[in-house]
C-alpha cells in the first residue's frame, strides 16, 4: 500500500491520510499508546500517530504507526510493547 499499489487487487487508486485519519491524535482514541515506566505514579503515556491507507477500488484498508512521529523511538523501551523475538524467550 505504501508504494501506491493495493496488496489485494493491485489497483493504484490508493489514498493516504498522513495525519490521523479519524480524529486528531490528541484524542488518543485512535493513536497507538506507548507506556513508559512501571507502576501507577511512574507511568507515562505517549501516543504515536497512525497513518491510514485505503484502496478506492476494493476498499482494502491498512494502518501503520507513523515512523515520523517523535514518539516512535520510545517503542524500544515501552513497558506495554515487547519485541516479538524477545517476548517468546
Ligand atoms: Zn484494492
Amino acid at each position: 500500500m505504501k508504494n501506491g499499489t493495493c496488496l489485494k487487487c493491485s489497483s493504484s487508486e490508493i489514498y493516504h491520510s498522513p495525519e490521523n485519519g479519524f480524529y486528531p491524535a490528541s484524542m488518543h482514541s485512535y493513536g497507538m499508546r506507548v507506556m513508559e515506566g512501571e507502576g501507577f505514579w511512574e507511568e507515562k503515556v505517549h501516543v504515536i500517530n497512525l497513518e491510514h491507507y485505503v484502496c478506492r477500488a476494493c476498499g482494502f484498508f491498512e494502518t501503520y504507526a507513523s515512523t515520523n512521529d517523535p514518539n516512535f523511538g520510545l517503542l524500544e523501551k515501552a513497558s506495554n510493547w515487547k519485541k516479538l523475538s524477545e517476548e517468546q524467550k
